[in-house]
């Protein structure tokens, strides 16, 4: 049988396309086929070995697969190392070198459903199940997402992890097995003392993305441009505490094991699956096994729309012939399986009309300029507001107010505009510049030298004020309930708070002279921020905005903190003192002991309690009133029975919570010494559901157990009694 380039790389091309190539002439298509080498392998440069690619994968594919093309027009141009025989890119000198014992191979590309069916209508004929139609008993398919992260390979000898590499060049990969451990989902010990090689992909969760995003830009850094990126970049770091900070996450899909006898221990991928799980190591639930390929088509049409509400990204369907001796049968091409292909799902990217660009003064006084766009729906969502991160990238892309543009969600989770449009341009654009005054103070605008970023220097200008404020009354902070924008800017401009702690000493009468606000208004107010006097200081600390400083890495501080100042002995309104003069003693180098956190974060934190303008904001609130409460002390080592506030508990997470993605939300039930489990039974301890809860849901009300939403959660953690559950003894 003779295969066409395409099929022998794994990436068929269109009839049309070859016979353009063959159109362009032998040299005409040369000097186009030299031109795609050396654009297609300084992409894979840039993309495998600092992470931070210039073109979308979608240019990249297109370029692909018109080299492709020439190659099937003109098989003499196909050399060993056109980009089309290669897997990924060679390993860099910065990490040891790991041989992999078989090659980690890449996967064949198909981008439409007709490409698929030729797929099968290959399988088929390669295991002689011919004409297509015809049943095939014996063949089926299972269907997996395709994770957009960084491959990997880890070894377990007895048990034990051993020795973690990334791909490289298919052949030899990177050794990462320091920073693979700080992976939470990744056991340092199987469930069973077996000797086996596990790949996977790791990647970092959408939240993650948008939280390092977030920070960075706040701290006026070059923002990562998706997650498959900052995942890949944060993997491949040196120091591994940096890749420990960020919370990266993964699933396994394929096992190499030998039984005795030297054969697999598995017959089929999907028993492999099952044998993975067993282990203990993390594998994907949406995955569709014993499918056909109407059933594989149905499972990718399913997630196409469905991929945007999951906490990860996922840039396609892997449909992979589910038998082991059938996959070998088949073999393998160059630098992919014969048995398996990766459909990729198409990029989501619409255009609209930039109506305006609108600065925004931040929580730090970056005055980021955001794209006003005409509401466009893009991704499962309608966007009508980008961030355009500050003027450099205005001009980079040169946008311009009225012009068309192009816009997506980076990592599916942050809108982007892409690029704009100038063929459609009609003469009315205008161009864009920064405001010589802060829009909200008015004091002038500073740009540091060689710095990217415009920022209002005014430390109280009411733009961070107010932000800063909102978010020590929201939610994760100190929850004031009532205490709303509106509220907010009142109190701001009347000038009735400047510090945290003044909310603590507002009276109901200043609350009274509030717009819309009487007497019983003002009451309730009052007593809702009464009632937030008490809070965990988990709550307490992430409150006060420190950057690099969320909700888990504040519980994290927060079981440091009450560790080194023990509670016991003093009450809490002592203790919070104590640890608030205490704060600005620590340093950075004494912040690493926090389980989780790297350098980036203990100097940010460090930082924080030693700056003139924040370093008294703990103190100011203990002088206002505020009390925090110690966390329960967690004790994790040795053999005892862990404590925390979910010792002894099973939690089963189930549907999408803002906050938290699955493996982080496992993460920290962990840490707060419970256990998270997979499925609900009488064991369970409470069923936490996000959207979309499901099943599990209907299980838990079977049951008879508790069902907590995220705040419910929260509250949990930070060792407060979930809502109509107060431990007796306590005030509620
Ligand atoms: P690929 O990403 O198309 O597919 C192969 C990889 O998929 C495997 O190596 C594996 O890591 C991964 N994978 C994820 N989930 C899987 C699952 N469930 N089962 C099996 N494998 C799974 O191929 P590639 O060789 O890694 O990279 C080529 C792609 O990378 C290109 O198509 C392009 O999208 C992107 N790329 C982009 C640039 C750029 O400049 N933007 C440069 C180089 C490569």
């Amino acid at each position: 049988m003779t295969e066409s380039v395409g099929q022998s790389v794994g990436l068929p091309v269109a009839p049309e396309a070859v016979e353009a190539a063959r159109a362009l002439s032998e040299q005409g298509s040369a000097a186009r086929h030299d031109e795609l080498v050396r654009i297609l392998q300084r992409a894979s440069e840039l993309y495998y070995q600092q992470d931070s690619p210039e073109l979308s994968d979608a240019e990249y594919d297109g370029l692909m697969r018109e080299l492709v093309a020439i190659e099937t027009a003109w098989p003499s141009l196909v050399t060993p190392d056109s980009p089309t025989q290669q897997v990924g890119a060679a390993p860099t000198g910065t990490f040891g070198k790991v041989v992999h014992g078989r090659p980690m191979l890449s996967l064949g590309n198909v981008f439409d459903e007709e490409e698929l069916r030729a797929f099968d209508a290959r399988v088929r004929r390669g295991l002689g199940f011919e004409p297509a139609p015809a049943p095939a008993p014996d063949l089926c398919y299972v269907a997996e997402l395709k994770i957009d992260g960084l491959a990997v390979s880890l070894r377990y000898e007895h048990g034990r992890f051993v020795q973690g590499a990334t791909r490289g060049d298919g052949t030899t990969g990177e050794d990462v097995t320091a920073n693979l451990k700080t992976i939470s989902v990744l056991p340092e010990r199987l469930r069973k003392p077996a000797t086996v090689e596990v790949r996977g992909e790791v990647f970092m969760p959408k939240a993650e993305f948008a939280r390092i995003n977030a920070a960075r830009e706040e701290a006026g850094l070059a923002t990562y441009a998706n997650p498959r990126n900052s995942g890949a970049g944060s993997l491949r770091q040196q120091d591994s505490r940096v890749t420990a900070e960020r919370r990266l996450s993964s699933w396994s899909y394929q096992l190499i094991e030998e039984g005795p006898d030297g054969r697999p221990t598995a017959s089929s991928q999907s028993e492999a699956l099952a044998r993975l799980a067993a282990l203990g190591l993390p594998v994907n639930p949406d995955r569709a096994e014993g499918l056909d390929i109407v059933g594989a088509i149905g499972f990718l049409r399913e997630w196409r729309d469905k991929r945007h509400d999951l906490p990860y990204e996922t840039d396609g369907v892997v449909v992979k012939v589910d038998r082991f001796d059938q996959q070998q049968r088949l073999g393998m091409v160059a630098r992919a399986p014969r048995w398996a292909v990766a459909y990729k799902f198409p990029p989501e990217q619409v255009e609209t009309v930039l109506e305006d660009i609108v600065p925004y003064v931040g929580r730090t006084g970056t005055l980021t300029p955001v794209a006003h766009m005409r509401p466009a729906k893009v991704a499962g969502s309608t966007v009508a507001r980008a961030t355009l991160h500050n003027l450099d990238e205005v001009r980079r892309k040169d946008l311009r107010i009225g012009d068309w543009i192009v816009l997506q969600k980076a990592g599916d989770v942050i809108p982007e505009v892409v690029r704009s449009l100038p063929e459609r341009r009609t003469g009315a654009e205008r161009l864009f510049e920064m405001p010589p005054f802060c829009p909200v103070c008015g004091t002038a605008v500073v740009r540091d030298e060689g710095a990217v970023r415009h920022y209002c220097p005014n430390p109280r200008c009411p733009a961070r004020l107010s932000q800063e404020f909102a978010h020590f009354v929201g939610r994760g902070g100190m929850d004031i309930e009532g205490a709303g924008w509106a509220v907010l800017e009142q109190l701001l401009e009347r000038g009735l708070i400047k510090t945290r702690g003044d909310f603590y000493r507002l009276t109901v009468e200043d609350l009274e002279g509030l717009d819309r606000f009487g007497r019983k208004s003002a009451e309730n107010l009052k007593a809702s921020i009464e009632r937030s006097r008490r809070r965990p200081l988990a709550r307490v600390l992430n409150s006060l905005g420190i950057p690099q400083v969320g909700e888990s890495t504040a519980i994290d501080l927060a079981g440091w903190i009450a560790a080194r100042w023990p509670a016991e002995a003093v009450d809490a309104r002592e203790w919070t003192a104590s640890v608030a003069q205490s704060l600005p003693g620590v340093s950075a180098e004494e912040l690493l002991e926090v389980p989780g956190i790297g350098p980036v974060v203990a100097a940010a934190i460090a930082g924080y309690f030693r700056a003139p303008e924040t370093a008294a904001v703990l103190v100011d609130l203990v002088d206002a009133g505020v009390i925090a409460e110690p966390p329960a002390r967690r004790v994790v080592l040795g053999s005892g029975p862990a404590a925390g506030p979910l010792a002894g508990k099973t939690v089963v997470v189930t549907g999408s919570l803002a906050g938290f993605d699955r493996a982080g939300a496992e993460e920290v039930i962990r840490a707060a010494g419970g256990k998270a489990a997979g499925s609900v039974s009488k064991n369970t301890s409470y069923v936490v559901a996000g959207e979309n809860g499901g099943s599990k849901l209907a299980k838990a009300a079977e049951l008879g157990i508790p069902v907590l939403d995220e705040d419910g959660f929260r509250r949990l953690l930070a060792n407060e009694a979930p809502a109509g559950d107060a431990p007796a003894g306590e005030e509620p």
